[in-house]
């Protein structure tokens, strides 16, 4: 009886193949001429084409040695709503009390339902075709619903939730008690625990700053520990935090924060900018993760080259991750243009090329951002098991030849437009660089549309500097 065991190929959806597949995994592999196996929304095996071709008979074969293959990555501080349609109004030279309360807070509150579900749309469709597979919502300004049904429809994977906020200063238009906004966030949780497979839900979202009363902090925590999800907040932009808590708790906001019982592994705190070395160890103790928005550090002054901690963040063992934050702050969505600054901004403000390495910053958009969604066992890698969310970058483009360090390539020569063809739970969102599940003509025609009636009904300036006629 022979002893060899010959079996047959399995079947499986889809094999996409590429010149070279970074995988992210545990041992960081990079296969060349590699493939990933999928088999409906899930990665079967990831190795050499030539082997995965002997193992597996697809239904559907994508990609060539054309190809670079990474896992999508993942964006842990957006605002969908509020801020795409109103990309780039707001001038670049307001200081940030200004861009906040006289320009952002008045723009947000004259969406309606149509315009933020279209809003939404278009921020998923600009993060998908950039390589974005997952995002984390800074908060739906006010009509969630409508925002989930646009996302579900987009297919991207992402955590969502109108953001509440209890203290003042805020518009009338989304002024909310104490209760009603624990009410608020109760309701969200218990609503939308699930859309699309899971590729949508709810977390317990806050603004933060200093428009959170204790009692909202605490619920808004205690919630999110009861659903199993996270809490996202706003923290330490600028020095108007720390000033705030120092001056209502005599505390700084960190040290507040642990205090109460809001710093944890579940929490995602972005920006965080302005914090002392104590700060930093209570973050590093506490397990809570930092999302570092370098676009909006530089476009508002935050300072984060001359004061961030970034560094010694990392140094100490916090997870940080990426975000592009709004429109106006970063008029782009794009983690991979992100993900350069990240890169680089501590290089030139220490001296010190050794700072956040190429390897360093693509680990924070993928697994680092992977680990604020606490979906570190389903995304951010290309490993057996987990979704099947991947990224396929066209290497025929001046800015991808010669291909001969593909991390550097990834970091410091290419963007999202290099972005191909995407997938998000084994489904093709992306293909050719356009989005397949959606008409984006339309998308276009809607945004400009909106855009141009949201900024006339909240009754700003044109700023524009140049004579336009
Ligand atoms: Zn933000």
């Amino acid at each position: 009886m022979s002893t060899e065991i010959s079996s047959a190929p399995e079947p499986i959806d889809l094999l996409i193949l590429g010149t070279q597949v970074v995988t992210m995994n545990d041992a960081r592999d990079i296969i060349r001429d590699g493939a990933v196996a999928v088999r409906g929304s899930t990665i079967v095996d990831v190795g050499k084409s030539s082997e995965l071709r002997r193992r597996y008979v697809p239904a559907r074969t994508i990609g060539s040695d054309r190809f670079v293959i990474t896992p999508g990555l993942i964006n842990t501080h957006i605002h969908i709503t509020g801020e795409p349609l109103t990309r780039g109004y707001v001038p670049d030279d307001t200081p940030f009390v200004e861009n906040v309360f006289e320009w952002l807070c008045p723009l947000y509150s004259v969406f309606d339902a149509a315009e933020e579900r279209t809003s939404g749309q278009l921020a998923a469709v600009e993060m998908m075709r950039s390589g974005t597979t997952t995002f984390l919502e800074a908060g739906t300004i006010r009509f969630l619903d409508e925002v989930i049904d646009g996302l579900v429809e987009v297919g991207i994977r992402g955590r969502v939730g109108r953001w509440v906020w209890d203290l003042p200063p805020e518009p009338s238009v989304y002024r909310q008690s104490t209760d009603a906004a624990i009410a608020h966030l109760d309701h969200q949780l218990r609503a939308h625990r699930s859309h699309a497979d899971g590729r949508i839900a709810a977390w317990s979202t806050v603004v933060g700053h200093t428009t959170c009363s204790d009692p909202l902090w605490r619920a808004a925590k205690a919630l999110a520990d009861d659903h199993h999800v996270g809490m996202s907040f706003h923290m330490s932009p600028a020095q108007l935090d720390p000033d705030g808590f120092i001056a209502e708790f005599g505390q700084r906001p960190m040290v507040h924060l642990d205090e109460i019982g809001v710093l944890d592994a579940n929490v995602a705190m972005t920006h965080v900018v302005r914090i002392d070395d104590a700060e930093l160890h209570k973050i590093a103790a506490s397990g809570a993760n930092v999302v570092h928005c370098p676009t909006t550090a530089l476009k508002v002054a935050y300072g984060v080259t001359q004061v961030g901690k970034f560094p010694e963040m990392v140094q100490c063992g916090i997870n940080v991750s990426i975000g592009t934050d709004g429109n106006n702050a970063s008029n782009y969505s794009d983690l991979m243009r992100a993900t350069y600054l990240v890169a680089g901004l501590f290089k030139d403000a220490r001296v010190d090329a050794q700072m956040f390495p190429a390897e360093k910053a693509f680990e924070m958009a993928t697994l680092g951002g992977a680990r604020t969604m606490l979906m570190e066992d389903q995304i951010g890698a290309l490993v057996p098991g987990m979704k099947a969310d991947i990224v396929l970058h066209d290497t025929d483009r001046p800015e991808w030849r010669p291909l001969l360090n593909v991390m550097n390539q990834l970091v410091w020569s290419a963007d999202g437009r290099g972005v191909h063809t995407v997938l998000v739970d084994g489904a093709v969102v992306v293909e050719d660089g356009h989005c397949t599940t959606i008409d984006e003509a339309k998308l276009w025609a809607d945004s400009q549309r909106m855009g141009e009636a949201i900024t006339a009904r909240s009754g700003l300036p044109d700023k524009a500097k140049y004579p336009t006629w």
